[in-house]
């Protein structure tokens, strides 16, 4: 089966190699306090600020998914305000799950087709946390590395955090621009669930530190006390660390990867000018993702694209949550083949 799914997604061709050569080294059964882990673990950081383009006074922490980001954030970042930009499902969960441990967040939907203006968004309080979705999975739909600087620019005692989970490793994201990111890697990173990335600005180091959270086992002052040693206060996902390492290690640099991505993106929007029945959920392109395409049309069409492209060994994304019955989404990711893009094509012609 070629995965289109938009995470899990497709994962890089060489990682049952890579698994297998952990398990030829004993990776598999490392201590994660030794001195093996450590070297380890202090390359794989090193390679994802080189290639990621990740500046070097951020912080980069491991954790174990995007889901428990947002709940490190709330705990350890938030003391009472933060608001809340989504116009999708993800964007509302992270809303959800902050307002749970923290009640009086401000949630601030926003239309579908919208751009976000950060002239609109200056938030009068002293201080807070801003959270912005910057690749809604779910719709489709992205936050420009301009759009974020602008918030982050109109908002300067605020600290500014971003979801990229399903951009990360594809599209180039201006670190700089905020203070805090996230991303899992069984998106855009080509690898298997179960580690996720929480990459910090001094700022936001400085404001972890100052907050003092202490009462969860990954509250962010052990986590960053952990981390000068390359380590976590928990036992890692050590093969998957391994495993990202292995693909950093073979990565293209992020701009170049970036220029990838969009070409491609660009051909299936070229492709969608030409079929009938199908087309773009978000036509609205500078919003429109670069790594996550929707795709809209009747649910009888649906439901017939699905199983014809299943027969055939692709399997596409679901639609999400309202979208279901009349969207599928095709992920563009950069473990994705030329020939695999070229044959759904090929069999999409026809609607
Ligand atoms: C997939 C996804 C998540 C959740 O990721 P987990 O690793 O399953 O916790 C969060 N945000 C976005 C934007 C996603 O695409």
């Amino acid at each position: 089966m070629i995965s289109f799914y938009p995470g899990p997604s497709r994962v890089h061709d060489e990682i049952p190699r890579y698994v297998a050569d952990a398990h030829k080294k004993g990776i598999l059964s490392i201590n994660h306090r030794s001195d093996v882990f450590v070297e380890m673990s202090k390359k794989t950081i090193g390679l994802l600020k080189q290639k990621l383009n990740i500046p070097k006074n951020y912080t980069v922490l491991y954790t174990s998914s995007a889901t428990e980001c947002w709940e490190i954030i709330t705990q350890s970042l938030i003391t009472h305000r933060s608001y809340h930009l989504y116009n999708g499902s993800f964007g509302q969960k992270w809303f959800e799950y902050t307002k749970r441990l923290r009640p009086e967040v401000t949630p601030l939907p926003f239309d579908l087709n919208q751009k976000l203006n950060p002239r609109e968004l200056i938030f009068e309080h002293d201080s807070g946390l801003i959270c912005i979705t910057q690749n809604e999975t779910s719709n489709g739909t992205q936050v420009s590395n301009t759009t974020i600087r602008g918030i982050k620019k109109n908002n300067p005692t605020y600290l500014v955090a971003v979801d990229a989970t399903s951009s990360m490793g594809g599209v180039f994201l201006d670190f700089k621009a905020a203070d805090i990111w996230f991303a899992s890697v069984q998106k855009c990173f080509g690898l298997p669930a179960g580690l996720a990335l929480l990459i910090l600005s001094p700022e936001a180091v400085k404001r972890a530190y100052a907050i003092q959270d202490q009462a969860h086992y990954n509250s962010l002052p052990f986590m960053l006390d952990m981390i000068e040693k390359y380590q976590t206060p928990f036992t890692p996902n050590v093969l998957n660390i391994y495993l990202l390492m292995r693909v950093m290690e073979k990565s293209k640099p992020i701009k170049q990867l970036h220029q990838q991505t969009v070409k491609r993106y660009e051909a299936w929007m070229k492709f969608f000018k030409t079929t009938k029945t199908i087309k773009p959920l978000i036509e609205n392109t500078v919003i429109q993702s670069h790594t996550v395409i929707p795709v809209t049309s009747t649910p009888e069409v649906i439901s017939l694209i699905k199983l014809a492209v299943k027969k055939k060994g692709i399997l596409l994304g679901e639609g999400y949550g309202d979208y279901k019955p009349y969207t599928f989404r095709i992920s563009n990711f950069p473990a994705l083949k030329p020939a695999e893009i070229t044959l759904l094509m090929t069999l999409l012609k026809r609607y």
